[in-house]
Formats: structure tokens, C-alpha cells, sequence
């Protein structure tokens, strides 16, 4: 008989008929009269209850079906007078496919904390809350590209392995096949990379976006949407060793087009989540975080407020309140201080930018005073930076003197140089966190409860 994924079968049209349901055992209670199992396929929020009449079944055949067993139950579909639920399934076959035996399946009940199923993540997608987090990071994942697909950007794959570490946004993961035990040394000492597998050395990407500029350049708007790495050793909630990155970047563009998309585009994701996952996120909010979708419908009903840097600074002095980093224009913003922007004193998004060159990345646009630059980042409540981008610096003599300023190697930068030698154009673009947009979007609060398989430092099992 053909299968019935769960989602569809909360259906008043197939009340009274024959269904087949598989999937994985939740709980199973009841008494020698009639058992009542609880069975999830992962496809909603949602179990169904089978009721097991027991003058047909006998207690040896329902044995095996304890938490976590896999199982395939035909039954006719009826209405349900259990509270809580439209319908339930009345068994007539049963079929076990895989026993979970109770000593050992680590996933038992109820109560489990994020911590212990962290150390169970090849298992914790099975439970209410990694499936439903697993569930909205999907649907965001194909709100991006829709978004981007509608507004007629094209996709742009760049490249993993890169030989330019200038990048300049986070220590990298090296990328050899030389054996690390008897490395090859040319005369004077040094490790011979010519005979690397790439002739020399090579490292995993850190962004996409010098790649994603001469996409923009040709095709006039990109996005990026892939995995990217940074060996910071910041063991904090919201950085990943590997995370995923959408790099949009557009021609003609200038930072306030920048803005608009960034806010457009972050928008549109969180109503796509509202409208398409809110079983799941009704789930999230009542277990971990009651203000969940207010704080969503919040930002979607406000405009973000968009200020200067040096702006930001003045307001975080004149707040009188003590953070553990001090504050002073020119610094590098804390967590704290971009929270207490967006949560204590705007109480909305706020996009940053025209911050100090030197805290920020060559590549972008010089303003006239001389000391700061194009950048932007938006703040969003309990993440802190959500979206990091910047009008691109488009004048060749401009950019070279930079380069030159902070002694990046010129022998990576000749290709990137050439965007500005030949056509150049003014563009913009950013980079959207993709497990930051997750976190804000489920309320959870340590980015690595949202990845499936996390990689943090000490951390790559799974
Ligand atoms: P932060 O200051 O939070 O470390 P960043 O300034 O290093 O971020 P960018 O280099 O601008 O970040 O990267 C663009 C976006 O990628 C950030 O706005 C953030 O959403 C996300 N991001 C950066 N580093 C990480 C990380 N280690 N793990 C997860 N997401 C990250
Ligand atoms: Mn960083």
C-alpha cells in the first residue's frame, strides 16, 4: 500500500480511509485493552496516534515498538476524540522495521537539555526540536534562493579551495597533501611548496566575495550561497569553524542600495519561515523562547535604523553603562555594544556603517574624510551582527595604494585588481551568516544547535 507522509495526513478527505503510515515510534502507553502509539516520520511537527485494538494484536507483537523502533502501520483513518488531535489511525497491520532497544537508545521521553543531545548529534535529529529546527533551516535555505531567483540574480558557485589569503576576514584552515611528518624544505629552509599538490599553498575559503566581485561584474548580480571556514579559535555561541555564507553582489549598486536589499532580503526570509514553518515555530516558542514571534513580527513591522559609526561610538559613551569592553571610536564593537544598540536603545535593527578603515577589510569604498569607510553591518537583537557588507572600493588607483598600505602580497591580487583596470563600476554587496539567520529565526541560542553536524574548535565528531 502506498505511504501517507504524516504532514498529509491531517486531511478531513481522507477521514474514513485506508492509510499507510511509517516512521519512528515517539511513546507508546495505554493498557491490555487498547494501545495508543504516538509515530513521527520527521516530515512535520506533528505525530500521529495509532490505536492498537488488542483482540486483534497480541502483547508479543507489540513489544518491539518502544521509543525510537521504526515501524509501518495500514489502518483506516478516523476522527479522534483524544485532545489535541483531529485524527488517529486505527491499526490493522503491523510491520516493525528496526527495534530501538530501550538500555541503549539514548533518546528516552522527554528532558533531554541541548547540551547532552549536542554529544548525540547523529541521533538528535530525531527529536521535536532538532526536527523542527532542521525543518525551518531548510525552508530558509530555499527562501534565499527564491529570493534571489525572483529578483534575477544569478547563483554563483566560488571556489572552496583558495590560494589567496588576503581575504583578510579570518584565520584559514591550510589545504595540503605534503606529509606533515617529513615536509619537503627548499635550500634555504623554508617548506617547499612547489611540490604541494597546487604548487603552492592553498587554504579552505574564508568568503566568496573577491570571486563573487567578478561574478557581479560580468553578470551583474550574484549570489553565493555555500560553506565557508575560519579557524578563529572564538568558542563562542555564535561562531562556527564551518558555517554556511550567502554572498549576494550587485553592479551599480551603492551602500544605500545595499541597505535596502540587506533589510528586503532578511525580511523576506523571516516572513517565508512565519508562513511556511509556523507549526514548527509555534514548537520552538513555547519550549525555549515565548517572545519568539513577536521578536519576528517585530522585525518584520519595523524599519531598521541605519546611523554612522561614529554615531553608534557617541551613543554607546554617553550611555553611562559599564561594558566589559570599553568603548572608544576606533575600536572593534563587542557583542555587548551592538546589543545594547539594537536592544536597549534603539529596541530595533540598526544598520552601522562609515566605520574606521582600519578595523575593516581593503576592498572597501574610502570615504572623503580620509579615515573611515563604506561598511555596513546590521545588528539584530540577541545575535548582534547578522549581516556584515560594504560599497566596494571601484578606483583602481585607490585600491592599490590600500593594498600597498597594508602589504598584501600583489601576486594574489592581480585578478582581483583587474575588476578595477577594466570596467569598472560602482557595487556593493554583503555577507549574511546563514546559522545566524537560523538562530534568530528559531530562538535558539547557541549556533551549534542549528547546524546539523557542528564544527567548533576540539569539535568534528559526526
Ligand atoms: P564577527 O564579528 O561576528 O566575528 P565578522 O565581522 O568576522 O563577524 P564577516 O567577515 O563580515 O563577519 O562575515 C559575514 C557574516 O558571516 C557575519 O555577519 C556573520 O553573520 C557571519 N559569520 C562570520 N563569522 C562567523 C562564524 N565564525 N560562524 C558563523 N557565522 C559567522
Ligand atoms: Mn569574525
Amino acid at each position: 500500500m502506498k505511504r501517507t507522509k504524516i504532514v498529509d495526513i491531517f486531511n478531513p478527505e481522507l477521514i474514513g480511509s485506508e492509510v499507510c503510515v511509517k516512521g519512528w515510534v515517539r511513546t507508546r502507553r495505554g493498557n491490555k485493552y487498547v494501545q495508543f502509539v504516538a509515530l513521527n516520520d520527521g516530515s512535520t511537527i506533528k505525530n500521529i496516534q495509532i490505536v492498537f485494538d488488542m483482540n486483534n494484536f497480541t502483547d508479543e507483537q507489540l513489544k518491539p515498538i518502544t521509543t525510537g523502533a521504526s515501524i509501518c502501520v495500514e489502518g483506516i483513518l478516523v476522527e479522534s476524540m483524544g485532545k489535541g488531535q483531529t485524527c488517529e489511525i486505527q491499526a490493522k497491520k503491523l510491520e516493525v522495521y528496526g527495534t530501538a532497544d530501550p538500555e541503549t537508545y539514548p533518546l528516552q521521553k522527554k528532558g533531554h537539555t541541548l547540551e547532552f543531545l549536542r554529544e548525540k548529534a547523529h541521533l538528535r535529529p530525531r527529536t521535536n526540536t532538532f526536527g523542527a529546527i532542521l525543518r525551518v533551516r531548510s525552508a530558509l535555505a530555499y527562501a534565499i534562493h527564491k529570493f534571489f531567483q525572483e529578483k534575477g540574480f544569478f547563483y554563483l558557485n566560488t571556489p572552496l579551495i583558495t590560494a589567496s589569503d588576503c581575504e583578510g576576514a579570518g584565520a584559514m584552515f591550510q589545504v595540503t597533501t605534503l606529509p606533515l611528518s617529513d615536509l619537503p624544505k627548499t635550500e634555504d629552509g623554508a617548506v617547499d611548496y612547489a611540490q604541494d599538490f597546487f604548487g603552492k599553498p592553498t587554504a579552505l575559503t574564508v568568503s566568496g566575495q573577491l570571486e563573487g566581485e567578478l561574478g557581479a561584474t560580468a553578470l551583474g548580480a550574484i549570489y553565493t550561497f555555500g560553506p565557508t571556514f575560519r579557524a578563529e579559535n572564538s568558542n563562542t555561541p555564535r561562531h562556527l569553524s564551518e558555517f554556511w555564507m550567502i554572498e549576494p553582489e550587485m553592479a551599480f549598486y551603492d551602500i544605500a542600495d545595499n541597505m535596502d536589499l540587506a533589510e528586503e532580503f532578511v525580511k523576506y526570509c523571516i516572513r517565508y519561515a512565519l508562513d511556511h514553518c509556523r507549526d514548527d515555530i509555534e514548537f520552538l516558542a513555547e519550549h525555549f523562547d515565548k517572545d519568539l514571534i513577536n521578536r519576528l513580527e517585530f522585525v518584520l513591522h519595523n524599519d531598521f535604523v541605519r546611523l554612522t559609526y561614529t554615531e553608534g561610538v557617541k551613543i554607546l559613551e554617553e550611555s553611562g553603562k559599564k561594558f566589559e569592553f570599553p568603548v572608544s571610536w576606533g575600536i572593534d564593537l563587542q557583542s555587548e555594544h551592538e546589543r545594547y544598540l539594537v536592544e536597549e536603545h534603539f529596541k530595533k535593527p540598526v544598520i552601522l556603517t562609515d566605520y574606521p578603515k582600519d578595523i575593516k577589510a581593503f576592498y572597501m569604498k574610502q570615504n572623503e574624510d580620509g579615515k573611515t569607510v563604506r561598511a555596513m553591518d546590521v545588528l539584530f537583537p540577541n545575535i548582534g551582527e547578522i549581516i556584515g557588507g560594504s560599497e566596494r572600493e571601484a578606483d583602481y588607483d585607490k585600491l592599490l595604494k590600500r593594498i600597498e598600505e597594508l602589504n598584501i602580497p600583489m601576486k594574489d591580487m592581480w585578478w582581483y585588481l583587474d575588476t578595477r583596470r577594466f570596467g569598472t563600476v560602482p557595487h556593493s554587496g554583503f555577507g549574511l551568516g546563514f546559522e545566524r539567520l537560523v538562530l534568530f529565526v528559531t530562538g535558539m541560542t547557541n549556533i551549534r544547535d542549528v547546524i546539523p553536524f557542528p564544527r567548533t574548535p576540539n569539535n568534528a565528531e559526526f
